[in-house]
């Protein structure tokens, strides 16, 4: 593939890549007995569920249009796949869909379980019901990504559970980890135990959550699936599912962007056809700093640049970086693992055309799955 010829802003996924993470996955449902869905959340590229679908359980979404996706996008290419479908709280306009869409549904809260129960099993007898618990655990690296901070609306804490739930549910979740190793999983699991433990026997499942960062470098799998065995072998073989949603996407790709203009301000300004607020949010609300390719940071090699969005916000930067030559008009930036957590959360902030998608095939064709124009702006107002 070459790049010079990528028609930008563009996102593009390898799918070597993805199925590189997706076996890692599949060996750890083989290994631990484990089963793994996707959180749509993070990464709900559709177009390329064809092959998530040939090693992951199904998807976790959080609501209705999520589960549409997940129903209709995932669970073609095989029926026995899973949805399952979460929300912090759901609507009454909602729920016969959700039902109806839905293999697990997983209630917030004792009150929601309450309300909406008979009528979820009216629709769907099958469906399997849960409720999501707060393990009071945090060890989150940041507040806005900690779902057991203080004051924290997600999941039922212990002091709040009301026990006669017990026997309308077929299962527990909790989802308290964020980019994490199994030492973090090991914690929250101690705490989920020591509170929740005494509910465990008779349930059908409990669910990990996300936040597990398996496809990392240093993530320690082999001692994952020992922590799943040994957790299934304490609770009488209790099945396990755990929803990741970076993992999967997990350095599989990048962002293709233009330089459309080098400024001077106290320092060289390289402006781009893309935006750090509308294409790359977690940079911003992280906030972290995106590699991009062949750079060093500020100062390490000759020239540096700041990088900055074709926005008009003031603090629409996305980092300095520096290179072994100078920048010229036209050339192409590549910002570096930007296919979780990106186009899933995009805006057309600014009237700023959304970037492209496109998969990088095993043969090296690149198929743009995906196009934006003026009406996806247009069409989202009025
Ligand atoms: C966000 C989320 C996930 C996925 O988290 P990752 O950090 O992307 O792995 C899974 N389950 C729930 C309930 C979530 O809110």
């Amino acid at each position: 593939m070459n790049i010079e010829n990528i028609k930008t802003p563009c996102y593009v996924c390898e799918e070597q890549l993805l199925e590189n993470n997706l076996k890692l996955l599949d060996r750890v449902q083989k290994e631990s007995g484990a089963k793994v869905i996707l959180a749509l959340k993070g990464f709900a590229m559709w177009s390329t569920f064809d092959l998530v679908s040939r090693y992951l359980q199904g998807c976790t979404s959080s609501g209705l249009h999520e589960a549409k996706l997940a129903y209709e996008e995932f669970k073609k290419f095989d029926a026995g796949k899973e949805v399952h479908t979460y929300s912090p709280a759901f609507k009454e306009e909602d729920i016969d869909e959700i039902a109806e869409i839905s293999d697990h549904i997983v209630f917030n809260s004792p009150s929601q379980l309450m309300r909406f129960k008979d009528r979820v099993l009216e629709i769907n007898p099958n469906i399997s019901i849960s409720i999501r618990v707060n393990p009071e655990f945090s060890s989150s690296p940041a507040d806005l990504y900690n779902p057991c901070g203080l004051y924290s609306r997600l999941g039922t804490t212990l002091a709040n559970f009301d026990e006669s739930v017990l026997e309308h549910i077929d299962g527990l979740n909790f989802h308290a980890l964020c980019e994490q190793n199994v030492d973090a999983l090991e914690g929250v699991l101690e705490a989920f135990e020591e509170r929740f433990g005494k509910y465990i026997k008779g349930l059908k499942y409990i669910n990990f959550g996300g936040g597990h960062h398996i496809t990392r470098k240093d993530y320690d799998v082999e001692r994952l699936i020992e922590v799943i065995k040994a957790f299934k072998i304490r609770h009488g073989g209790v099945d396990v599912y755990l929803e990741p949603g970076e993992a999967v996407g997990w350095q599989t790709g990048y962002l293709v962007a233009t330089v459309l203009d080098i400024v001077r301000n106290g320092m060289d300004i390289a402006i781009l056809d893309t935006s750090a607020e509308a294409h790359m949010p977690d940079t911003l609300a992280m906030p972290y700093r995106a590699d991009v390719r062949y750079s060093g940071e500020a100062g390490e090699k000759q020239y540096t640049y700041k990088f900055g969005g074709n926005t008009c916000l003031a603090g629409d930067i996305m980092g300095d970086y520096s290179f072994d030559v100078p920048l010229q008009i036209g050339d192409k930036v590549i910002f570096e693992d930007q296919i979780h957590y990106t186009f899933v959360k995009n805006t057309t902030f600014n009237g700023i055309k959304l970037p492209s998608l496109a998969i990088l095939r095993k043969d090296g064709k690149l198929d743009i799955v995906k196009e934006f124009g003026y009406e996806d702006y247009r069409d989202r107002l009025s």
